[in-house]
């Protein structure tokens, strides 16, 4: 092999290369539709064209990866459809810190020159985090490759756009909406991460019109006063009764208005009584909307106030000049510290406010039904299933989606708006007349639409909807969405209601939701932490296969991961084992002719049934998506059983055997290494790959496209024998080591058994047990001659002829007193492990990691009981 040690920067790269070469990801849409072949389809969560990549990226794209290249190797088509969300917000974000560098604002420079540069800055970044996927491996179709604005897809939406539109589905509308006055732009219910402040209440004495004194309101913002336009209290509350329709004065604005009586207002909550301001807080939009009562708006677009005395303040700073003013008019009766949960727009932090405007909104409600259907009937699957009431909770209450942004990077609203008659026009093309009037005094909707409108289109649009396409007709609908928990609402379910909608059919059957990545303690990774943990950083240190097998090996369903270097390290011992494996198989290779017959001894047969079953088992667990099952199964077959054991075994034919017996062995390790690389390559793709194109039973021309192998050959009897004789040279290895024998020290020993089977077994593999046990020589006798020990296994009894070699006397005092200790350390852990206190103050962790101490001690203790009774015996 090219290099001595495994070095994955030798040859990660140039397989990945070859593959692209070959064209292996390319799927096929004709092979499908003529039948030849089944489909498998898949459409990559396209990361946002301003992403760098990060962990969870990499396990969602390595968790992907795993299915579509096992798929592959079953004889399926795979397609995989990889891509970039244009990513409204971020991007335009990151361009307008650019020009922020330079001295300007998007409106210095305008529009049209602001596209420009950000297209500019997409042609020159945007594929940045395309190119990191692909040093995980990752098998996309890349002659594929979509972008959420590119052609096709502007088509798409605005065909969307329009159809919704003259279904009734979109509808233009003044709502209250979230602004964000920095970002200048609408904001859906999502895009507000609310979070709970140290905030004031406010207690202002409004005075009763035509009567001595005051109703008291209690308000966290006392700036939105100058919108107020009533004073509320609940209708049951007997303190305010009296006052229901009368009117107050509305302090520094000296405007009259009524007290209503509604419902809402919780009696409890500061004096029992509010103030409704329906232009700038949501509950009072439709306690307004209820009493028929119109909104006065007193913010502009970037949170300065609009009426005097305060005109142009900043609304903080207006917040402090109200205070201080009503306190010198004596209105302010009081102030109490208060802690309340304030809205911040996702992108920038800065706090939200409710704002009155004009948007677009999709009708969600009758697209929800069929969704809602979908999941209920199983006809779309979560996995783990219990994501499903997540999904339910949102679906049952959803809201309206506000679609518009007042922003400039993205798709354009498709609507155009009639000078002369007012006429709202909406088409996929540029309008020439108003369809009302005929009027050419037309202009453009300014705002863009919300990017995961686009993105709700992701599973048909990236097939070419809507056209007709063969690859449409063959990809849809797809097999598997890989996604996170956190885009379950703004994207997963509004892929199911546009999916519905459009195409009639679901847009994926199964949503495999897998968990966060955090750091070893369980802590979110951040920045500020420093625990961040960079997966192009563990590739270029312990290569991508190694991350990959590490994800994939820590991905148990419904559990966060918890992933450290230590972890990564960890498992690179595991792809040196096997580049060890590989080593030792292709130099044993050297001397031996391959031509000619071969006869299966019974640990031939022991291994090939073992890796028939390992087949069955990844099998199944993928299947499943139980992605650590499966790596597990891959680990255990080829460290536990392939290289701790037959490997040990057949070195006894390679080394020493007839011609006839190396060439079996090789053609066994061979066979078993082949296949084990084929199970092993959806994980670790580059060096199954490098070691695949090294064996000389290679069945295809890259792994990659490799028939994925079977599970036929299986020797029920032999395997259960070989089983026993494991634990023959295991219990042999136990006694030398209770009874303090050195592990090379010669032992003979007797066994006793009726199964002829067996018996014939252990004569085949005797210079296996002499060599791995360190036995002389073995016994079938029926009488056991004095001088040994004992131990029992199914169907045999095996003797250990240790009276010669130890001192029995000085055996027996020596494990009394080990047992002493033992049975002390026992006696703590139990009095521990009973302490109600202790049980309840211990982190879990510790109280697991005692009981099994105390289980392991338990176990050491009777194995040298009984070793105790049985050199008993010899004395
Ligand atoms: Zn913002
Ligand atoms: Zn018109």
């Amino acid at each position: 092999m090219a290099s001595n040690t495994y070095n994955p920067a030798l040859f990660e790269d140039k397989w990945y290369r070859f593959w692209i070469e070959k064209g292996y990801f390319h799927a096929d849409e004709k092979k499908v539709l003529r039948g030849e072949k089944p489909k498998f389809s898949v459409v990559l969560p396209p990361p946002n064209v301003t992403g760098v990549l990060h962990v969870g990226h990499a396990l969602n794209s390595t968790l992907q990866d795993i299915i579509c290249r096992w798929k592959r190797m079953k004889g399926f088509e795979v397609c995989w459809i990889p891509g970039t969300d244009h990513a409204g917000i971020a991007t335009q974000w990151v361009v307008e810190r650019e020009l922020a560098k330079e001295g300007l604002t998007r409106h210095d420079i305008g529009r049209e020159e602001f596209l420009e540069r950000v297209w500019k800055w997409k042609n020159q970044y945007g594929s940045r985090i395309i190119n990191q996927l692909k040093k995980l491996g990752t098998s996309c179709d890349w002659s594929r490759e979509r972008f959420t604005m590119d052609e096709g897809f502007s088509k798409a939406v605005k065909k969307a756009f329009v159809t919704l539109y003259k279904e009734g589905l979109i509808y233009r509308g003044k709502r209250l909406i979230n602004w964000c006055p920095r970002c200048h732009t609408a904001l859906s219910d999502l895009e507000v991460e609310h979070e709970e402040e140290q905030g004031n209440l406010w207690y202002i004495k409004y005075p009763i019109v035509g009567e001595d004194g005051f109703i008291v309101v209690a308000t966290t913002r006392p700036e939105t006063m100058l919108g107020d336009v009533a004073v509320a209290v609940n209708p049951n509350d007997e303190r305010y009764k009296h006052l229901v329709g009368k009117k107050v004065l509305l302090p520094i604005v000296n405007r009259e208005i009524p007290i209503i009586a509604d419902e809402y207002v919780d009696p409890e909550f500061g004096t029992g009584a509010v103030k409704i301001t329906p232009a700038h807080d949501f509950n009072d939009f439709e306690v307004a909307q209820r009493h028929n009562l119109s909104a006065i708006q007193v913010m502009d677009d970037w949170g300065r106030i609009t009426v005097s005395p305060f005109k142009g303040m900043d609304r903080f700073e207006a917040r402090k000049a109200i205070v201080s003013m009503l306190k010198e008019e004596g209105f302010l009766e009081k102030v109490e510290s208060h802690v309340h949960s304030v809205g911040h727009c996702y992108r920038c932090k800065t706090v939200v406010e409710p704002y009155l405007s004009d948007q677009w909104f999709v009708k969600t409600k009758p697209l929800a039904e069929r969704a809602i259907k979908a999941v209920k009937t199983g006809e779309i699957r979560f996995v783990p299933k219990q994501w499903k009431n997540t999904f339910f909770d949102w679906m049952y209450n959803i809201r309206d989606w506000c679609i518009s942004r007042q922003i400039w990077w993205g798709h354009r609203i498709p609507a155009w708006y009639c000078k002369d008659c007012g006429h709202i026009n909406v088409s996929e093309e540029v309008p020439e007349k108003c369809e009302n009037c005929g009027s050419t005094n037309l202009y453009q909707d300014e705002d863009v639409l919300d990017t995961w409108f686009s993105s709700a289109m992701w599973p048909f649009g990236t097939l070419g909807w809507p056209e007709e396409t063969d690859d449409l007709k063959a990809f849809y609908p797809t097999d598997l969405l890989v996604t996170g928990f956190d885009i379950i609402f703004f994207w997963v379910s509004r892929m199911m209601m546009m999916g519905y909608y459009f195409m009639k059919e679901k847009p994926f059957s199964d949503v495999y939701v897998h968990a966060l990545v955090r750091d070893e303690k369980g802590q979110k990774m951040s920045k500020t932490k420093g625990n961040v943990i960079d997966p192009l950083e563990m590739v270029e240190k312990y290569g991508a296969d190694t991350l990959r097998f590490t994800l994939a090996a820590l991905a148990a369903q419904g559990r966060d991961i918890r992933l450290s270097e230590k972890i990564i390290e960890g498992y690179r011992h595991f792809a040196n084992k096997i580049w060890n494996i590989a080593k030792f198989i292709f130099s044993a290779l050297e001397n031996v002719e391959m031509k000619g017959a071969v006869s299966y001894a019974p640990e031939d047969k022991w291994i090939l049934s073992k890796l028939s079953k390992t087949v069955e088992i990844v099998d199944k667990e993928l299947e499943n998506y139980r992605f650590n099952d499966a790596a597990k199964a891959i680990y255990q077959f080829l460290w536990s059983e392939f290289a701790d054991w037959y490997i040990e075994f057949s070195k006894q034919r390679v080394y020493k055997g007839t011609e006839e017996e190396k060439r079996t062995a090789l053609h066994v390790l061979l066979t078993v290494l082949r296949d084990a690389m084929k199970l092993l390559h959806p994980i670790m793709p580059f060096l199954t790959e490098e070691i695949y194109q090294k064996l000389p039973n290679k069945d295809a021309e890259s792994i990659v496209v490799a028939p994925w192998p079977t599970s036929e050959l299986k020797f029920e009897g032999d395997e259960a024998r070989v089983e026993i004789i494991k634990e023959v040279i295991r219990g042999i290895r136990n006694v030398k080591a209770e009874l303090n024998i050195s592990p090379s020290t010669l032992v003979d020993i007797f066994i006793k058994s009726e199964d002829d089977k067996l018996i014939e077994t252990i004569e085949k593999m005797v210079a296996s047990i002499k060599q791995l046990a360190k036995v002389s020589e073995i016994h079938s006798v029926s009488e056991v001659p004095s001088g040994c020990v004992s131990f029992f296994l199914p169907g045999i009894e095996v003797y250990v002829k240790v009276g010669e070699l130890i001192n029995v006397e000085n055996e027996i005092s020596r494990i009394m007193k080990k047992l002493k200790d033992i049975e002390k350390d026992i006696q703590k852990l139990e009095r521990k492990l009973s302490n109600e206190n202790f049980l309840k103050k211990a982190p879990k962790s510790v109280v697991e990691k005692n009981r099994k101490e105390l289980e392991e001690l338990k176990e050491v203790s009777e194995k040298l009981t009984r070793t105790l009774q049985q050199l008993k015996y010899l004395q």
